[in-house]
Parts: structure tokens; sequence; C-alpha cells
């Protein structure tokens, strides 16, 4: 009886699918073998991992090393959470390291086994039919287009909280001008200044701990008498900085400003209920983060919180589909087992490919997802240029004040942008390719500059000096230097259309007065 069903399903599905040769076609369950796509349609992927954070990065090497081609969506957030802790200090064989170190080393390894790392956002997926289709949007232009993959590892991790009182975001808010999420991002802006961090737990404590380093006064906000932080050395660390506080039973009940920056916080002692202003120029948010999974609400099962719910090992409700990283880790959320995930994973979708007939090739993938190459488009198509400008030598990374002191007094009379950056800044690395055009096209009449909010090789002092004269409070910052004088200063993205306006504005003047 089971064989007769099977047969008759067989059948069907030689019929529907169109197949000629049963026998390679289909599997015993009469659904179409992997070999069998990938004749008939070569835009089929056999994997594709969504994010490019720790339990992705680390899946894209197991399939890889299986020889399996495999792509890796970046995501919004390249280097996933990890990339914004300071100090990872619990990642094997490794004592003390900057999380962006570590996700660089493992991205060089996912690209140098043969991985094809995208800027690209997953928007959403089908997973009602097989191969998956995944709908994903280019991060640099906004383009969108298809990707079909036998198997897929989700791995998008979490999207940080927020207070949701007044003050903090929205039109009137003072997002980016004061209150943001990011120490690493943009600690250094906050040089000497007297900051607020918001949550309990290990991130708060690490946000802080980097930022007593560079701040005059860091109060640690703390909504109960007691922590959440697990890393007990890092606490008491903390707690033995002589510019640090700690504020237990703590609210913020509303951020406020001088309409350009933040200037205090509003808060609410829990038990007491006593209120009181604290004066403060920035706000750091580490108040947990929430799994980033709405556009798979009707794609698999999700849990009450929304983490991916697994069935069997890193497998979601969905056969062939699996997950890793905090997006399915309600409760350990860990570099290490992140990246164990990530590995288990990747094996698990490899025996689903087997089980499917899929034969792991050694062929490099064929980077025909246009994503790959929109960020180049916008390039020249000169070719020995191109490799001038993947070098980055079109723009100079301003490593001291001196060495900007230099360039100034070398290119006197040019007009020179300041692209005041942070590594892990989203909204910088969109900007970057635009930068890139621009600094080729003006070769020689325009000098383009760059600095790295977060280079510890930067003379922190005179870039704190440079950040409190051009009141830069937010990374991506564009400073138009004519003569020495700031003649322009941009916050923020930009299209390269008015990029170029005002970079045609302002090479014309010889001597324009400081603005103010
Ligand atoms: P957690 O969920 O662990 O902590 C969030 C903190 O924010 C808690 O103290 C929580 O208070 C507080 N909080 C939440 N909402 C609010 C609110 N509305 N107002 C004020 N406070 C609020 O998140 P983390 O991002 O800190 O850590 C996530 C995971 O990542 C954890 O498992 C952690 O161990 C891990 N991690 C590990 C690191 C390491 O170095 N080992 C570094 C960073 C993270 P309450 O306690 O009252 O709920």
């Amino acid at each position: 009886m089971r064989c007769n069903y099977l047969g008759l399903m067989l059948f069907a599905a030689i019929l529907l699918g169109g197949c000629f040769n049963h026998e390679s076609c289909c599997d015993h369950h009469g659904l179409p073998t992997a070999p069998s796509l990938l004749k008939q349609d070569s835009t089929i992927k056999p994997a594709v991992v969504v994010g490019g954070g720790v339990a992705g990065l680390t899946a894209a090497n197991y399939f890889l090393q299986a020889n399996i081609p495999c792509i890796v969506l970046e995501g919004p957030k390249p280097g996933g959470a990890l990339a914004q802790s300071d100090s990872v200090r619990n990642w094997p064989g490794v004592l003390d390291a900057p999380g962006a170190d570590i996700m660089r080393a493992l991205k060089e390894q996912v690209v140098k086994n043969g991985g094809v790392v995208i800027d690209a956002t997953l928007t959403s997926i089908d997973t009602k039919q097989w191969p998956f289709i995944l709908t994903v949007r280019n991060n640099l232009d906004g383009r969108v287009q298809t990707i079909k993959t036998l198997t897929s590892v989700i791995a998008m991790g979490t999207e940080p909280n927020y207070l949701g009182v007044p003050g903090e975001t929205g039109k009137d808010g003072y997002w980016g001008r004061g209150v943001t999420n990011c120490a690493i991002c943009d600690g250094a802006l906050f040089k000497d200044k007297i900051v607020a961090v918001v949550g309990g737990g290990d991130s708060a404590i690490v946000e802080a701990m980097y930022l007593a380093g560079i701040a005059k006064k860091v109060y640690v906000l703390v909504r109960r008498d007691v922590l959440r932080a697990n890393d007990t050395r890092k606490v008491n660390t903390l707690k033995e900085m002589r510019n640090v506080s700690f504020m237990y039973d703590t609210a913020v009940t509303a951020v406020q400003g001088n309409g350009k920056t933040v200037t205090h916080l509003e808060i609410l002692n829990n038990k007491t209920k006593a209120t009181e202003k604290l004066v403060v120029d920035g706000m750091f948010l580490a108040i947990g983060s929430t799994s980033n999974t709405k556009i798979l609400q009707n794609e698999c099962e999700l849990d009450v919180a929304g983490y991916i719910r697994l069935t069997n090992g890193q497998e979601t409700t969905i056969h062939g589909l699996f997950a890793a990283g905090d997006v399915c880790d309600p409760h350990l959320k860990q570099a290490v087992t992140a990246s164990a995930a990530g590995c288990a994973a990747a094996l698990q979708a490899k025996a689903f490919l087997e089980e499917r007939g899929y034969l792991p090739t050694s062929t490099v993938i064929s980077a025909d997802v246009e994503v790959v190459s929109d960020a180049k488009k916008i390039l020249p198509k000169d070719k020995d240029k191109e490799i001038h400008v993947q070098q980055g030598e079109w723009i100079t990374k301003i490593t001291s004040l001196n060495h900007a002191q230099q360039l100034l007094e070398s290119t006197a009379g040019k007009l020179m942008v300041v692209d005041v950056y942070g590594d892990f800044c989203m909204p910088c690395k969109k900007m970057m390719p635009i930068v890139e055009e621009l600094a080729q096209f003006y070769d020689y009449q325009v000098c383009f500059t760059k600095i790295d909010v977060a280079d510890r090789s930067f003379d922190i002092d005179a870039f704190a000096r440079l950040v409190k004269t051009e009141q830069i409070m937010q990374v991506p910052t564009f400073l138009f230097i004519k003569n020495g004088n700031v003649v322009k200063r941009s916050l923020g993205m930009m299209s390269k259309e008015t990029f170029s306006k005002l970079i045609e504005q302002y090479k014309q003047y010889d001597l324009l007065p400081k603005i103010q």
C-alpha cells in the first residue's frame, strides 16, 4: 500500500515537474532532487546564510569546508553584536580582543574559503515552496532581487530595544544627537563628557567600561536593585573605576536637550518615586534586544517572545530551513554558543542537501546575484583605477592631528573633504562607495580624507579637540574644509547628487569665513 502511494506521488511529481528521467529527478518522497533542480535552473544556490555575525559566518565556513558554495547576506549590522564589543575575553584562545577584530578575521576566512559575502538584507522569505525564495535588498542602493536556495541558515540576530520615552527617538528626539546604542561607534565623540549607560546586563557593563576610558563621568542606570550581568570580573573592575557610578532602582523617564544635543535626563527612583534631573551629554542604551523575526512570522514557527522555534537540533519547523545564534536563543546569547550553533546548523543543512541528492562541488560559486556587483557598478570601469579604489588609495586615512595639519598644508587652496566615520556604522558603510567614487572623480581637484572614530592608533586627545571644535555628534559627519576653515558640515547620509553639488559649491570658493 505504502509502495503504491509513493509510486503515485512519484508519478504525479514526474508529471508536474516535467522531468523525463524519474530516477534522477525525484527522491523517494516524489520531491525533485537537488541535481535535477540545479540542472533546470542554474540560478538556484545550494546554500544562503542570512546574517554576517558570528553564527552566520561560522555556518558559512562549515558549508565552504564541505565544498558547498555559500552566499552570506551580511544584513544591516555587519559583524553582528560581537563587532560592537570593545573587549571580548571569552572567545577561545583569545585573551582579550575587540569584537570587530574577531569578526574581521572570521569574514576574511569566509571570503578566502570562497564564500560570497553580500552587503544586503533579507526582506522576505517564501518557505512554502522549495527551493526557498529569498527577497533581498541591497544595502547600498536599495535595489531588490530574489535568490532561490536549496537550504538556508537564518542567523539574523536581534534588534536593540528602545526605552520608548519622550526625547529618545522620533522627529524631536535626540537619536544621533546624544542618544545612541553603540559605544564603540560613537563613544569617541564623548571624550571628557558626561554619559549615562542605561541597563544592567553584560552589554551595559561592556559599554560602560569602554566609555569609562573616554568620558569624564559614566553613570550606569539600572532599573532594579541588582544587575543582570553575569560577567562578575568585568562588573568588579567597572565598580572600581573612579569615574563610574552605579545608580540602582533608576528609570529614565525623558531625554531632554537644547534642541541640538542632549543636556540632561529625567530620572525616577523606582522605590522612593523621587524624580531628578541628571546632567549628561549622552545616553547609551544597553537594555537588551528583541529577536529579529518579523519577516518570518508566517514562514516558520516562532515562540511567544519572537525567537525562532527549533525542532530538531538547529532545524526550524520547516524542513531544510535552519537557524543559529541569538535569533533562536533567548537564554545564552554568547558568541561561543552562537558559533557552535552556526556549525551545527551548517552540518545539518549539509545532511539535508545530501538527503536531496546534492553532490558537493569544488566549483567556485558564480556571483550572478546582481547585488554582488552593485557597489562596483557605480565605480568607473577602468581596471587599474578599480584596483586603486579597492585599495582605498583615493582617500587618505588621517591618523593624527599632525597628519591632518600636514595634509592641509600640502593641499592648500584645494577643497578638503573629511569623512568622519565608524568602522561598524551602517550609514557610514553605505556612504563609502559614494565617497570613493567622488574621490576618484575629483582626483587632484579635491583632497578626500577620512577619520575612523574608533581608531585606537589615533591621538584621542587631539581628536577630542577636533570633535569639540567641530561639534561632531554622530557618524558619518562630512567636513568640507577650505584654506584651513570648515566651510560646511554635513551630518548623516546624503545622495551622490547632493554630495557632488556640495563639492561643486565649495570647491569654487577661495576664502570663506569659518562657519559657526
Ligand atoms: P540582557 O537582556 O541580558 O540585559 C538587559 C538589561 O537591560 C537588564 O538589566 C534589564 O533589566 C535592562 N532593561 C531592559 N529593559 C529596560 C528598560 N525598559 N529600562 C531600563 N532597563 C531595562 O541584555 P544584554 O544585551 O545585556 O545581554 C544579552 C545577552 O548577551 C546576555 O545573555 C549576555 O550575557 C550576553 N552578553 C555577553 C557578553 C559577554 O561579554 N560575555 C557581552 C554582552 C552580552 P532587568 O534585569 O530588570 O530585566
